[in-house]
């Protein structure tokens, strides 16, 4: 006889296996990149410019698979073609040498107008940041302004790209903390000589000043972004006058730049 239990059973198994097949589908689900993507790309990433024409076809894939698989929204905001291939591009650059890494830690970015305040409000005067990976009820979501995105692609010669940083932060956070030690992507024989390299640059910086960006020393989680940015927009730069860091990030993202 089928008892009550057993119908509830059931019933809880079909709901199950419906979520399950419309989670794969979700995820399986690629959506089509705009049709002049590669107008785009070349003419707003400096990355992707510079490389051969297999490693752009990988760069695209890859562009495509975080867009299928992260939202972005406009908040008071449009967020057109380019903002989406803008983010999708500062999410791939920084893994770009991992071929299946995925950012799990990430469901949404937001894109913002202009600045915000750390409430996330876009009123009044004092609204200073620029980007930011959530935490608490904002986990998972990211949240980036429109003008500061693409000024970070525009302009590629003050190694500052605000795009890169936030990704930064969340390959960091890929371990579970935000410290400047990206445990999931660097070797950990490595990880002391990288601290130790972070602290004495953070203390020559706030004892002499830096062609480094000084939010930098805020802490290691911030100088790790800030000098990933510099890694990515101005290799050349970098290498010259700061060799040491230069060889260490070559090392953390597996790629010469
Ligand atoms: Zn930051």
């Amino acid at each position: 006889m089928v008892t009550v239990l057993q119908i509830f059973f059931v019933l809880g198994l079909i709901v199950i296996i419906i979520q399950f097949v419309f989670r794969i589908r979700r995820v399986n689900k690629t959506i089509p990149l705009p049709e002049n993507y590669r107008e785009l790309l070349n003419d707003y990433v400096k990355f992707y410019r510079q490389l051969d024409e297999k490693g752009k076809e990988k760069f695209e894939e890859r562009i495509q698979h975080f867009l299928s698989a992260v939202q972005i929204t406009g908040v008071n905001a449009i967020a057109e073609d380019l903002d989406r291939l803008l983010i999708a591009a500062g999410a791939i650059i920084p893994v770009y040498a991992f071929p299946d890494w995925q950012y799990i830690n990430l469901h949404e970015v937001l894109l913002y107008p202009g600045t915000f305040n750390e409430d996330f409000d876009q009123g009044g005067s004092d609204r200073p940041v620029t980007g930011m990976v959530g935490t608490g009820a904002m986990q998972h979501v990211m949240i980036i302004t429109k003008w500061e995105l693409r000024q970070g692609f525009i302009n590629n010669h003050d190694a500052r790209n605000t795009a890169i940083h936030e990704f930064v932060h969340l390959v960091d956070k890929m371990d579970g903390t935000m410290d400047g030690v990206p445990e999931i992507i660097l070797e950990r024989k490595y990880v002391n000589k990288w601290k130790n390299l972070m602290d004495s640059t953070i203390r020559q910086m706030k004892s002499y000043g830096s062609d480094i960006d000084m939010y930098g020393a805020t802490n290691h989680a911030e100088f790790f972004a800030v000098i990933s940015e510099y890694f990515f927009e101005r290799p050349d730069l970098l290498k010259a006058n700061h060799p040491e860091l230069y060889e260490m990030l070559g090392m953390i993202y597996k790629m010469e730049r």
